[in-house]
């Protein structure tokens, strides 16, 4: 499948150069933490920030819109992205399909002043503190480690191992809070918006 040009991500030769500055936001935590959730409700209420449309090999699910919740793309689209230099970040999600951000558009909206929200995993978090250090990273965090397994095992339908495995996940990931700037406890979603808001300084900011 070729990339179509109304796509966001594929404006051929325009590629700026991203420069160091504190208007991109990067959201990331644990597995299951509701990155979405208040990253939706954020934009929901401060229309004026730019969530930023990832790509991804994994396919779309019912509901969601190519360009709008993802750009969806082969593998070998993927490797082209990666390729061309097109990635700010990538990661290799679950061990199972790719996710990055591509650069273009981020650099669109940065240059035009416009505050930006990368909501990705934990990786990507480090990859981008190294390519724009300046970049403000915030931990999304559950409201306790009983709170966090809760949400990861759900209804207790997972096998023994795979519990092991999820929880073993968490702990890491959890590890990682120490490298962010700022913690937020998503004891509630509105509540934390409001606190990701005011970081990215668009707080009391309508629209
Ligand atoms: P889902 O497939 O449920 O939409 O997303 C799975 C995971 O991929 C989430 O933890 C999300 O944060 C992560 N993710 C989504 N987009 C990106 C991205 O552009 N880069 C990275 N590194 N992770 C992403």
């Amino acid at each position: 499948m070729a990339l179509a040009s109304t796509r966001p991500l594929v404006s051929s030769s325009d590629l700026p150069e991203i420069k160091p500055q504190t208007q991109l936001t990067v959201l990331a935590g644990p597995t299951a933490v509701g990155k979405g959730t208040v990253s939706r409700d954020l934009i929901a209420r401060h229309p004026q920030v730019w969530l930023s449309v990832s790509a991804t090999t994994r396919p779309p699910r019912p509901g969601e819109v190519d360009g709008v919740h993802y750009v969806f793309v082969s593998e070998d689209e993927f490797d082209a992205l990666v390729a061309q230099g097109r990635m700010l970040e990538w990661a290799l999600v679950h061990g199972r399909y790719r996710y990055g951000t591509p650069r273009g558009p981020v650099a669109e909206r940065l240059a035009s002043g416009i505050p930006v929200l990368l909501e990705i995993d934990l990786d990507g978090a480090r990859q981008v503190r190294g390519a724009m250090p300046d970049a403000q990273l915030v931990f999304l965090a559950p409201p306790s480690q009983a709170e966090l397994e809760r949400r990861l095992l759900g209804r207790g339908t997972e096998n023994a191992a795979e519990r092991a495995r999820r929880l073993e996940t968490a702990r890491i990931e959890m590890a990682a809070e120490p490298e962010f700037d700022h913690t937020i406890v998503n004891d509630n979603v509105q509540r934390a918006a409001n606190e990701l808001a005011v970081l990215m300084g668009v707080a009391g900011q309508g629209g």
